[in-house]
């Protein structure tokens, strides 16, 4: 009889901790459903394949473990380095004014936890974000690698130079705030391409949607958002050139 009990505790300490993890994946994908059910879908982003992406991306892995709990709430998390993880109804809306096509070639200025780029990875062809801080920039690469985003390409560098290498682009997501849209990344979107991206004017933010027409942006603005400043050359450059 105590040799069977010894025999049951030896298989609660072995298996515990597994049916706990899987208890809390279980837990976390009941949070992912309701977050899209009543944050997304609620307020108006129907679109199948956007809603799909956004049940699938683990949003929880993408932010420090002291914020898990709190990763499927509406508003946006510290990720480290005073910088933020968009809230979830932002990254949807951002991904829904982008129009992605399974053929499309999307550039991210804006890395930080990498999940925005792995949102977009499972509804276009390749995504290629550049992010300033170093630690951030190295943390998502490995994230992303880990979890098998294999069609992200991450850069650390100033997202105000865009990535000539892999130009032009179909797509391009700003997720930091700016003043104007820099000349190299007007110059390597495509003809008829869009860009999404939160513009400042007089300390104002507005979520703006251009599309680049004869060789022109032109913008619509879409909703108030509030996110990051971008930083480095667009700092000494304040004005557009
Ligand atoms: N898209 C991110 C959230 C972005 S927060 C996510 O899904 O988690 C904005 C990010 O833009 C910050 O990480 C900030 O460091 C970065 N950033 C600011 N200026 C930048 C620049 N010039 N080039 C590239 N990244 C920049």
């Amino acid at each position: 009889m105590r040799k069977l009990l010894g025999l049951f505790f030896i298989f609660l300490f072995l298996f515990c901790p597994k049916m706990k993890k899987e208890n809390k994946e279980e837990y976390y994908n009941k949070l992912r459903e309701r977050m899209v059910k009543e944050q997304i879908e609620a307020r108006g982003i129907k679109d199948q394949r956007i809603l799909k992406a956004m049940r699938e991306v683990k949003r929880h892995l993408f932010v420090p473990e002291a914020f898990r709990e709190e990763s499927y709430n509406d508003y946006p998390l510290p990720i480290g380095e005073g910088q933020t993880i968009s809230q979830p109804f932002i990254v949807a809306l951002m991904t829904y004014l982008l129009e992605p096509e399974t053929s499309d070639r999307v550039l991210e200025i804006g890395t930080g936890s990498g999940y925005q780029a792995a949102v977009l990875s499972l509804l276009v062809k390749e995504v290629y974000t550049i992010e300033i801080i170093e630690k951030l920039a190295k943390e998502a690469e490995k994230r992303l690698k880990e979890l098998g985003y294999h069609n992200i390409k991450v850069k650390w560098g100033d997202g105000f130079e865009g990535w000539q290498e892999y130009a032009p682009f179909d797509k391009i997501i700003i997720t930091c705030a700016l003043p104007y849209i820099p000349k190299p990344l007007k110059e390597q979107l495509k003809e008829g391409g869009k860009i999404v991206a939160p513009m400042e004017k007089d300390g104002i933010q507005v979520l703006s949607l251009f599309t680049k027409e004869k060789g022109e942006l032109i913008e619509k603005v879409c909703d108030y958002v509030r996110f990051v400043p971008m930083r480095g050359r667009i700092e000494v450059e304040p004005e557009e050139k």
